[in-house]
């Protein structure tokens, strides 16, 4: 055997490649605030930005003709209080949003991350115990993440979102029973239709370090290990997806990607269901960061790593790399 014979000319690596990243793998995130005509570059996250409705428009027009199929939209709402209220106002920035993308460019698939971390003063993904909260229950430490009064605030944000035209809600805050509550507020309220993609798998990881700058959400007091998971538990994962699955995730998804591809390819073999992966800002910072010093080639180490998300079984890959990946081509 000379495997090196399948190997000898880019044409004949090209025939026996076994993944290929193309541009119908990727979602694009964007972050949306109230004004206008703004683009405010995220130091941390080069390439990207804060965009004002008007000219996020601009910028879904271009992901649309670069052949992007969907959008995923995060906002930074003027307004933050301790529900979050932005996040279920019909005027709050993403409901706002999503009308403005579905009357522009009615083809590109809208997903809507559900949290209320962005929308919080204290930068929490729910409601927080706390002897002035409407739901203060004294038997919880203070300052504990309230879970089904949480589930209740994800309800109605998620039936504001879709009468707004979301295509797929993603419940991103790890909340116990979060899939199975938005299902039944989608349903009760009409939007059978709607898409439910969960993030089943999230870590409590240190990547996240550009995306609260990008987001304007680091949580006032603490941490999100509470509620995400510990970076050291694999079987765990299991659980997590299997909840999401029978509570009925559309898609389940992984993040981040590149220090989690042995839980991704346990949950892509455990489940039938399409399987996303979130390469995060901290991946995506660290490579830029090294290739502005010269230490390594941007375009070879992406596609790399998008490579191997692919490989290890995402489906579909959320990655601020997506308009390079539209303009690298399949090469
Ligand atoms: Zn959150």
């Amino acid at each position: 055997m000379r495997p090196r014979r399948l190997r000898q000319s880019p044409a004949l690596r090209r025939m026996v490649r076994e993944t290929t990243v193309t541009i119908a793998d990727v979602i694009y995130p964007l972050f949306v605030r109230p004004g206008h005509d703004l683009q405010i570059p995220i130091r941390s996250l080069p390439g990207q930005s804060q965009w004002s409705i008007d000219r996020l428009m601009r910028e879904v027009t271009e992901c649309a003709d670069l052949g992007i199929p969907a959008v995923m939209l995060f906002g930074i709402p003027d307004h933050k209080d301790a529900l979050g209220s932005d996040n279920w106002s019909p005027d709050g920035i993403v409901p706002s949003a999503i009308r403005a993308i579905k009357r522009d460019v009615p083809e590109m698939v809208v997903i809507s991350d559900m949290c209320l971390c962005e929308y919080t003063d204290h930068g929490h993904c729910g409601e927080i115990n706390h002897a002035d909260s409407c739901n203060f229950n004294a038997a919880l430490p203070n300052g504990y993440l309230l879970n089904d009064a949480t589930l209740e605030l994800l309800a109605r944000s998620s039936v504001a979102h879709a009468e707004a035209g979301a295509d797929v809600i993603a419940p991103s805050g790890m909340i116990d029973g979060m899939v199975g509550t938005i299902r039944a507020a989608l349903d009760g309220a009409g939007f059978e239709h709607v898409l439910i993609m969960s993030y089943a798998v999230k870590y409590a990881s240190s990547f996240y370090g550009p995306f609260r700058e990008a987001a304007e959400s680091p949580p006032q007091f603490g941490d999100r290990s509470q509620y995400q998971m510990d970076p050291g538990n694999r079987r765990e994962a299991l659980k997590e997806a299997a909840l999401d699955v029978a509570e009925g995730a559309d898609v389940i998804m992984v993040k981040p990607a590149l220090p989690y591809l042995d839980v991704l390819s346990d949950v892509r073999g455990a489940y039938d269901v399409p399987v996303a992966a979130y390469q995060v800002s901290g991946e995506y910072a660290m490579l830029h960061a090294a290739a502005a010093n010269g230490w390594l080639d941007l375009e070879r180490t992406a596609r790399e790593t998008l490579t191997g998300i692919k490989r290890a079984g995402a489906d579909m890959i959320l990655t601020y790399f997506a308009k390079d990946v539209a303009r690298w081509g399949n090469a």
